[in-house]
This record gives structure tokens, sequence and C-alpha cells, in this order.
């Protein structure tokens, strides 16, 4: 996956408003390969909307942009920056996870110093997770705070509305899991079979692309072991 090209359509499936920033497809390099996400604040002033824009397109004295894959505004409104690799994560790592290249950026604008985050920006910004989670084809686990990346070095994201790293990655889970999270093809399947095994088709589906980014020997024998799991699976659903 060199680019993800995928992000508007994806995140609009979830029901997130989406923006897209002229030349986004082609910003950032396409190194990008990505297993997870990394959760920022923008670390800017209260007061308006989305004052970090600029800043994460064009990047900073110290820093080039893209600085994210994707800007979330105050409104809960999504800013599609970037296609390719954005500057965000830096040294660090998650669950396996190392590089910018590894992981999707989003810049959540809040000054990180207090300023309550509103229900409706969380709302969007764990859909906006789960999005990622289902277009870029990996699990809630590897949905981190840039804390959490680097615990010795970053405070983001912080302040009254953020839960903990784990509550957060339930909350993720949970919102996959969700009607509008679900997209045309799933709910056309749902109602020609049923919410449970769907669920189960989509968690053998994640566990498979799992170990599909370690071909070892024995991941090989366990991916057929899977693929017979689900085949199995589809035939009794039919
Ligand atoms: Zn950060």
């Amino acid at each position: 996956m060199p680019r993800a090209l995928w992000l508007p359509d994806t995140l609009r499936a979830h029901g997130l408003t989406v923006h897209e920033t002229p030349g986004w497809q082609n910003r950032g390099s396409s190194t990008l390969n990505p297993s997870g996400v990394v959760c920022h604040h923008t670390a800017s002033a209260a007061g308006s909307d989305h004052p970090a824009l600029g800043t994460v397109i064009n990047g900073r004295p110290d820093l080039n942009g893209p600085l994210c894959n994707v800007l979330l505004a105050r409104n809960g409104d999504c800013y599609i920056i970037a296609a390719g690799t954005a500057n965000h994560a830096g040294t660090g790592g998650w669950r396996g996870l190392s590089g910018n290249s590894s992981v999707l950026g989003i810049e959540a604008e809040n000054n990180g110093v207090g300023e309550p985050w509103p229900a409706h920006q969380i709302d969007a910004y764990v859909r906006l997770c789960a999005a990622m989670c289902d277009g870029g084809g990996f699990t809630p686990d590897t949905v981190c705070y840039h804390r959490e990346w680097a615990p010795t070095r970053k405070p983001d994201p912080a302040g009254p509305g953020i839960p903990s790293g784990d509550e957060w990655r339930r909350r993720v889970a949970e919102a996959l899991t969700q009607g509008d999270a679900m997209t045309a093809d799933d709910r056309a399947y749902v109602d020609a079979h049923d919410l449970t095994l769907l669920l189960e088709i989509k968690k053998l589906d994640a566990r498979l692309t799992e170990r599909m980014k370690f071909k070892s020997r024995k991941t090989r024998a366990e991916l057929a072991a899977l693929k017979a799991d689900i085949s199995a699976l589809e035939a009794k659903v039919g």
C-alpha cells in the first residue's frame, strides 16, 4: 500500500465529514505502509476550528510537512492532508511498529494544556481511528497515543475528555462493530446473513491480515489454517 488513497471514501463510509486539501494524493513519501495509527494533539490556541491546517501541510522550520495524514478540526470535520508518509511519530514505537512509514498520523486540534475536548470531537476521533483500521486492514490494538509511542518525549494527546489508551482502543473496537461504521457491502451481507457471523469473519480477516505481515514458514502454515477456517465459515453461511 504505497499511498493511502482510500482515506476520503473510507472516512465518509464511517459517517465522517471530509474535506480534501488540494494535492493530498501526492503529499508525503510513497514509503507509507501503515499497520497502525498514532494519535496527536496540535497544541494550537483554542478558539478557532482548524488553525493548524497550514502548519500540518507545510511543516515547521524544524520539521518538513506533511505533519499528519488527517487533521481533525475542533468541530469534528476531517481534513485529508497526505496519502503518503507524514512526519509525526518520530523515535519510538508501539507493539512492534516503528518509523513514520509504519503508521498513519492524526493531528487533532486542541491546545493540550487543559482545553476540554468536546464530546462530538472525541466521537469523530474514535470513528476516524476505526475508519483507518478498516481501510488499512489492521486492528485497534495498533492504534496508540503519541505518549504511548514515545513516553519519555511526548505528552499528547492530553486534556479533559481523553481516556486511557486501553479505553481508547476499546472504543475504537466498539466503533468498528457499530452499524454506521459498516460499509454498504457489510450491510448487504448482514441483511443476507447475520451479524454474529459477519463479526466472526471480520475477526478472522483481521487475524489473517495481521499474519500476512510476517511471512515466516510458521506463519504461512497458520495462514493456510486460517484460510481454511474462513472458507468453512463462509460455506456455513452460504
Ligand atoms: Zn504528537
